[in-house]
């Protein structure tokens, strides 16, 4: 493929990024990157009701927190820009009176009200709704007669040809026949573009190469390809990845719980296993393996291996990619700063990464998310550890553990160092002198220590805890 691939996408500023486009957003991005060409960022706010910036901000800073870097866009600028639609409106403009021109364009003076009586019409005859082309031939006494009457006329454009076909890059050849096809607007009244007119008039203003998006744009490619032919334009390459639906197969929605990037941010994912896992709802290396660093993502990514069939989003599969890479991550720096605000949420009191760091450290093989860590790094922040159940207040109870409570007191008095390694010293002592081991020996030391029978590796809690809060717990233990 040629050097010069630009990809592009395009999101609507209506609201939090969405799964679904998060996942179009990827696929973009790893094939400019795989290519060795560009990804654009191009916002789409035509609808300026529904358009907001906190929500391009948000979109924006969703995109950043994914690792998903565009070359092109808003706030960066580039040759092709203005990169958002409601600042491109002149060349709206002039394409419009280019296609009027032309002849492939007309503007039209029916009313909604025009429409719908003639829509339910057509329903009644049972005809597929479609425009009937009323103004397309209007003479210039009728235009007049529409203007004096203040009618603001929206542009339509007029469908000529029989059918429509092209290869999509995923579903290979696409065709629709005329009769679905009927003469659209592309210009509101108030000289708004609408969508697929603005659209395509960017992605060939901005040079952009491969088209891809969700296969619900199917139908409107169809309309984009009729106005490429008649402007005398060079098509780009479309490839259209199909739906992500929930466990029951209905598509992806609210109902089926978290669906924005921010929802997945809060709860815990870490940006490349949710990169990871988008990627494999729509693709799947030819090797069959899942966990996928980024660099392979790139490295490994073809349209040939773009999946035909819808996916669906399995939650428990996520969960458990985010474990892998939690445990996995080496970069601890990183994972506390994605840490950081699970503690402040949680009330501890860890003020910068730095001191969340050794208490991810010690979490880390205990989580399948970040938000885990209110509930697993309480053991650290309590006042007491008070056992939480009969079963770990009987394993403090009795003579043996009393003698290793009072073991390790000794063992530890005026030290004047502490770590994780001083304690496994200290256990190893404590289990000469006393002549006790094993879970014996351990549990009651976890149980006092943390309340818990079962946690983190207590080496590294011990050294989180200092050895004042270490003897501290374990005094009140003793009796
Ligand atoms: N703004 C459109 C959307 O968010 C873009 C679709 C496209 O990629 O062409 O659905």
């Amino acid at each position: 493929m040629s050097q010069s691939i630009r990809t592009r996408f395009a999101p609507s500023p209506t609201g939090h990024l969405h799964i679904g486009n998060a996942r179009t957003a990827l696929m973009n991005w790893l094939a400019a990157r795989h290519f060795g060409g560009r990804f654009i960022l191009r916002i789409e706010d035509t609808d300026r009701e529904r358009s907001t910036e906190a929500s391009e901000q948000s979109i924006l800073g969703d995109m950043a927190w994914l690792g998903l870097d565009w070359d092109e866009g808003p706030d960066k600028g580039g040759e092709y820009g203005p990169y958002r639609q409601s600042e491109r409106l002149v060349f709206y403009q002039e394409i419009r009176e280019q296609l009027i021109a032309s002849g492939h364009a007309y503007p039209c003076f029916c009313t909604a009200e025009d429409l719908e009586a003639r829509r339910q019409e057509q329903l009644g005859r049972g005809e597929q709704p479609h425009y009937d082309g009323r103004c397309r031939h209007l003479s210039a006494e009728e235009k007049i007669r529409f203007e004096t009457a203040g009618r603001q006329p929206s542009t339509r454009f007029h469908v000529q040809k029989e059918s429509v076909s092209f290869r999509d890059l995923v579903k290979g050849e696409i065709t629709v026949q005329k009769e679905a096809l009927s003469d659209f607007v592309i210009v509101r009244p108030d000289g708004m573009p609408m969508y697929n007119f603005a659209c395509m008039a960017d992605d060939h203003h901005m040079a952009i190469s491969h088209v891809i998006r969700g296969d619900d744009h199917v139908s409107n490619t169809h309309r984009q390809i009729l106005m490429y032919e008649a402007l005398q334009w060079e098509i780009p390459e479309f490839a259209h990845i199909p739906m992500i639906l929930g466990q029951d197969r209905d598509r992806l929605s609210k109902r089926h719980g978290a669906t924005s990037v921010t929802q997945f941010q809060e709860a815990g994912y870490l940006p490349d296993a949710l990169l990871n896992f988008l990627s494999l709802l729509s693709w799947s290396s030819g090797s069959g393996e899942e966990i996928l660093s980024r660099d392979r993502l790139v490295q490994e990514f073809g349209f040939d291996r773009v999946s035909r069939s819808a996916s669906v989003f399995d939650t428990e599969k996520l969960d458990w990619m985010n474990g892998v890479y939690i445990r996995e991550k080496t970069d601890f720096d990183t994972l506390a700063r994605l840490a950081l605000p699970f503690f402040r949420q949680a009330g501890y009191p860890v003020n910068d990464a730095a001191a969340a760091r050794p208490v991810v450290r010690a979490l880390q093989s205990k989580m399948e998310k970040l938000s885990e860590i209110g509930d697993k790094a309480r053991i650290f922040f309590l006042d007491e550890a008070v056992p939480e159940d009969n079963e770990a207040a009987e394993t403090i109870n009795g003579a043996e553990p009393q003698a290793v409570f009072r073991a390790f007191l000794s063992a530890t008095e005026g030290l004047p160092a502490w770590d994780s390694q001083m304690f496994m010293t200290v256990m190893k002592q404590i289990q000469q002198s006393t002549g006790i081991k094993g879970k014996g020996l351990w549990m009651p030391v976890r149980v006092a220590l943390t309340g818990q029978m079962h946690g983190p590796e207590l080496g590294p809690v011990t050294e989180i805890l200092g050895l004042d809060l270490c003897r501290r717990r374990i005094q009140q233990a003793i009796g």
